[in-house]
């Protein structure tokens, strides 16, 4: 018997969630009635639709073997590949990596990456593990995918997340290109990976980046700017921000230093620190791979519970680290203007509701972050064109350049500054595309949001990025004429 969804009769009973994979939920079934979609196509749409479960042995540095758990969930294959990062963390749970790969669908169709998402987990501690470790790791783990049709250029595409990096993605395509020698793509198995091995120059910049170019765009938004209280622009903001990692650093480092915006706070695992006249970020970088803290810094003092830091007073707060760091218990003490989630699921629900309610804007995640994604599809694009972007365009720029300069030069009668020249004349580079198309992304990313957010008069901008992505990826089953 069908109930009123069509839904199938439950054969077993529901197994319990956890409140991050439930937190997600909620914010798919916040949005869910504002798209006039069926009820059936809206859960085929906010379920998993696969997740491989494995534990494998490997051995430890002292020659004992160990069961690692590890987990690869894809979420949506309304598009393929499916995409999303790989996560090494004690903490890494099934119901984690799936609340973490429904977040990539929509990231995926909010910066227009045609993907469906998917998101991967190994259980170990990233940071008591010795590179052997790690390194068998990875390469077991991904022997395991390939067995199961769990990753492949056109299957499903890992990449870096939290605990794993350049490095990691080496190892994950060198062993598919081992065990899948004749493949034609190998490279495009996994992006992120280091530049010899087929990377891009600017993935590693390009979450941080993608955050710093998506608060640049909605502090551009006069309505909301003036809403909060604020000037428009990243210029003179006081910023927080929690987490020193990848996204972290170069977010924070980036509005420092392309929007001249004051970096007053910096939380890590270890602590905090605190200058209301502004952290140099590069310099507290450099402090932590010194002296391995951040406390300490010249200049600053000392927050030794970091979470404090997060309750200080700013513009805006960057959580950067993981998920459910502002929840029910500190959100009515957060005194930023407004939080701009860089990491995943960093605000929970029943938070989100209490930041809604106290007038402060969160720009969400699903949209925030989406910048390392974005480069990943052009990395992924150039590993399965065999050619990089620069390679077909820069010389034909730099030789139409030079005839612009010499035709100025003999209607003027004066040669051009030969600083002036190269400026002119220098083709760009992959970075330069790379960062173009980045911007360009996310500010048309932040345009699909904010006019949903306008035109559905939602009550916040995560409700209008769930909305436009749920839409855009009913489109592909209605177009096939499923669920009429
Ligand atoms: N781990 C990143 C994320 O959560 C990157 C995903 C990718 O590049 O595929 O968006």
């Amino acid at each position: 018997m069908s109930t009123p969804g069509n839904e199938e009769p439950r054969l077993s009973p529901r197994r319990k969630r956890t409140p991050f994979l439930k937190s997600v939920h909620r914010y798919f079934d916040e949005a869910a009635p504002h798209t006039g979609l069926a009820p059936g196509l809206l859960r085929q749409i906010k379920h998993c639709n696969s997740v491989y479960r494995v534990r494998f042995p490997v051995e430890d540095d002292e020659g004992n073997i160990r069961v690692v758990r590890g987990y690869r969930a894809e979420h949506s294959h309304h598009r393929l590949p499916t995409k999303g990062g790989l996560r090494f963390s004690p903490e890494v749970n099934q119901d984690e990596v799936i609340a973490l790969a429904s977040l990539m669908t929509y990231k995926c169709v909010l910066v227009s990456a045609p993907f469906g998402g998917a998101k991967g987990g190994v259980c170990i501690d990233p940071h008591q593990s010795s590179d052997g470790f790690k390194e068998r790791t990875t390469r077991r783990y991904t022997a395991e995918l390939l067995k199961k049709n769990f990753i492949g250029p056109s299957i499903d595409v890992p990449a870096p997340d939290y605990g794993t990096g350049e490095r990691e993605m080496g190892w994950i395509a060198d062993t598919f290109k081992a065990l899948k020698p004749d493949h034609m793509h190998t490279y495009a198995c996994v992006t992120g990976k280091p530049l010899a091995l087929h990377g891009i120059e600017g993935r590693r910049e390009a979450t941080g980046l993608g955050v710093y170019y998506g608060i640049k765009e909605c502090l551009e938004c006069t309505d909301i700017v003036k809403a909060l209280g604020l000037t428009p622009g990243v210029a003179g903001k006081r910023v927080i921000v929690q987490g020193l990692g990848n996204v972290g650093f170069h977010a924070a480092d980036s509005i420092q230093r392309h929007g001249d915006g004051i970096i007053t706070g910096i939380a890590e695992r270890e602590g905090g620190i605190f200058n209301p006249d502004g952290l140099d970020v590069d310099a507290v970088f450099q402090h932590r791979t010194g002296t391995g803290s951040i406390l300490d810094f010249p200049g600053a003092t000392n927050v030794v519970n970091s979470a404090e830091l997060l309750e200080r007073e700013c513009d805006i707060l960057i959580p950067a680290a993981l998920e459910e760091q502002i929840t029910a218990e500190n959100a009515p003490r957060i005194q930023a203007k407004m939080i701009a989630e860089a990491a995943n699921g960093p605000v929970d629900a029943a938070a989100a509701q209490i930041l809604r309610e106290r007038g402060i804007r969160v720009l969400p995640d699903l949209y925030l972050n989406a910048g390392g994604v974005t480069v990943s599809y052009f990395e992924w694009l150039k590993n399965i064109s065999h050619v990089g972007f620069e390679r077909m365009v820069t010389g034909y720029e730099s030789q139409a350049n030079s005839r612009i300069v010499e035709a100025l030069e003999q209607l003027t009668g004066k040669p051009v500054d030969p600083a002036q020249r190269k400026a002119i004349t220098d083709g760009p580079s992959e970075r330069d595309f790379v960062h173009a198309a980045l911007r360009a992304s996310m500010q048309e990313g932040f345009h699909r949001v904010y006019r949903t957010w306008h035109e559905k008069k939602l009550p916040d901008l995560r409700t209008a990025a769930f909305c436009y992505a749920i839409d855009r990826v009913s489109r592909t089953y209605l177009d096939l004429g499923i669920f009429p």
